[in-house]
C-alpha cells in the first residue's frame, strides 16, 4: 500500500500500521507504556527536543502507540496531521487554549454538545467574545463575523437535536474571509463525512464515541486537514513559525494544547480505540440502518410528538444531509406526547439502557433536559431546541427486529 494507492476506507485503516515497521511484526501496534525515551547520544536527545529530528521525548507529548493511532485518524480524515487527547473535550479545549487570545472573537453554532457549550462560557469569561448563531443557515454566521473573528465552530449533526449545519456554505464563507473553520465530526465520523470536503481546517473527533465504538476508552483527536493557510492566523507565536507554514498550527497546538495542558491520551486507551476503529464502517452502517428504522417507526406512532433524525424526510436539513453524508448516523432524539412520562417510558425498555454515552455498540437512551442539559437551565435549553421531554437515543448494532419491538413495546405499555 503506497501513499498514492487509493484503497477503501476499511482496508486503509486495517493496514495503516504496517506502513511503518512494527516491532516483531506484530499486527497490532504494541502498547508502549514507557514515559521516557532514552538516547545513546545526548546530542540526539537535544536535536529531538529542538525539533531538528523526529523522535519521542516524554509521554505527555506523544508516544509510539499514540502516534500510530494519530496516523490512522489522519488517513480516515484525509488530513495532514493529527493530535490525540485524553478525551474529546481535551481536544476541543486545546483549540481554545492553544489558538485564542483575549480580544479575539468566535462564532459558534448554538446547537452544541452540552459540555462544549459550557466550555464556551468559560472562554467567554476569559476575554474571548463568543457569538452563538443558528448555523443551519450560513447567513446567520456571515452576519456575526467581525474583523477579530478567529474561528467558526460547528458540529456536523448537532448532539442531541440533530440540526445539520450549513456545512458547505459556511466553509465557502470561511475560505473567502480567511477564517479558520473548525468542525466537530463526532456524530458523523470520517466514515460518513469528511469535513475537509467542505473546507474545514481543523476537525475534532471524540474518539470515545463511534470511532472507538465499544464504550471502553475515552479519547479525542484534532486533525489538520491542510485546507487552512496558517500564515493568515495572527496568533501563532514566533517560535512556532520556524517550520513550513503548513505545520504552524499543529506545532503550536501540540505545545500549547497538549504539552502545557497535559490532557494526554493513555497508550492503553489508544490501543482500545485503534482496535475499535477497525470496524467503524461496519458498525456505522448497521447502527445507521437501525436508527433509520427506529426513527421511522416512532415518527409514525400517534403517541410520539416529534422525532429528530436527519434521515427522515420531515427533518429540516434532510436535503443537505442526503447530499453530504454517506448515511444519517446512529443518533436521533424524540419527544413523547403530553401525558406519557419519559422516565416511565425509559424504565420499560429492556434493551435500551439509560446511560450517557453515545456511539456504543449497545443502544443507550437518556432524558436530555434532566441530565446532560440540566445544568444550563430551561431558558438556554429552549434556545437550543431542547424540549423538556426530549429523549436521546444512541442506536447500537443490536438485531433490528429486537430494537423495534423494544421501543414499540414500551409505548404499548404506556
Ligand atoms: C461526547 C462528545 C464530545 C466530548 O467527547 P468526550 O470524549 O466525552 O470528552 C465532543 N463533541 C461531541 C459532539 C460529543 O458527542
Amino acid at each position: 500500500m503506497s501513499e498514492k494507492t487509493t484503497y477503501g476506507f476499511t482496508t486503509t485503516i486495517l493496514h495503516n500500521d504496517r506502513q511503518k515497521p512494527i516491532e516483531h511484526g506484530s499486527l497490532h501496534k504494541p502498547i508502549h507504556t514507557s514515559v521516557a525515551f532514552g538516547y545513546t547520544d545526548a546530542r540526539q536527545l537535544a536535536s529531538v527536543f529542538q525539533g531538528k529530528e523526529p523522535g519521542f521525548r516524554y509521554g505527555r507529548q506523544g508516544n509510539p502507540t499514540i502516534s500510530a493511532l494519530e496516523d490512522k485518524i489522519t488517513k480516515m480524515e484525509d488530513g495532514v496531521a493529527t493530535l490525540c487527547f485524553a478525551t474529546g473535550m481535551g481536544a476541543i479545549g486545546a483549540v481554545f487554549q492553544g489558538l485564542l487570545r483575549a480580544g479575539d472573537h468566535v462564532v459558534s453554532s448554538s446547537f452544541l454538545f452540552g459540555n462544549t457549550n459550557s466550555l464556551w462560557q468559560t472562554v467567554a469569561g476569559q476575554g474571548v467574545g463568543v457569538d452563538f448563531v443558528d448555523a443551519t443557515d450560513v447567513a446567520n454566521v456571515a452576519a456575526a463575523l467581525k474583523p477579530e473573528t478567529r474561528l467558526v465552530f460547528v458540529e456536523t449533526i448537532a448532539n442531541p437535536r440533530t440540526q445539520v449545519a450549513d456545512l458547505a456554505r459556511i466553509g465557502q464563507l470561511c475560505k473567502e474571509r480567511g477564517i479558520l473553520y473548525v468542525v466537530d465530526n463526532t456524530m458523523t465520523t470520517p466514515y460518513l463525512f469528511r469535513p475537509k470536503s467542505v473546507g474545514a481546517g481543523l476537525v475534532i473527533n471524540a474518539l470515545t464515541k463511534s470511532i472507538g465504538g465499544h464504550g471502553n476508552a475515552l479519547g479525542g483527536s484534532l486533525t489538520d486537514t491542510g485546507m487552512y493557510d496558517w500564515t493568515a492566523f495572527p496568533n501563532i507565536a514566533a517560535n512556532y513559525r520556524r517550520a513550513a507554514p503548513a505545520q504552524w498550527g499543529m506545532t503550536q497546538l501540540r505545545a500549547k494544547g497538549l504539552r502545557d495542558f497535559g490532557a494526554s491520551l493513555a497508550p492503553e486507551a489508544a490501543h482500545h480505540i485503534a482496535v475499535g476503529a477497525e470496524t467503524l464502517a461496519l458498525r456505522m452502517e448497521r447502527a445507521s440502518s437501525n436508527a433509520l428504522a427506529l426513527a421511522t417507526l416512532l415518527e409514525s406512532d400517534a403517541r410520539v410528538a416529534a422525532v429528530h433524525y436527519p434521515g427522515l424526510p420531515s427533518h429540516p436539513q434532510h436535503g443537505i444531509a442526503s447530499e453530504l453524508f454517506r448515511s444519517y448516523g446512529s443518533l436521533f432524539s424524540f419527544e413523547l406526547k403530553d401525558g406519557i412520562d419519559c422516565f416511565d417510558y425509559l424504565n420499560r425498555l429492556k434493551i435500551g439502557i439509560p446511560a450517557s454515552n453515545l456511539g456504543d455498540t449497545r443502544t443507550l437512551v437518556i432524558p436530555v433536559a434532566h441530565t446532560i442539559f440540566f445544568e444550563m437551565g430551561a431558558e438556554r435549553r429552549a434556545s437550543m431546541g431542547i424540549a423538556e421531554s426530549l429523549i436521546r437515543v444512541s442506536v447500537g448494532i443490536e438485531d433490528q427486529a429486537d430494537l423495534l419491538a423494544d421501543f414499540q413495546g414500551a409505548l404499548d405499555a404506556a
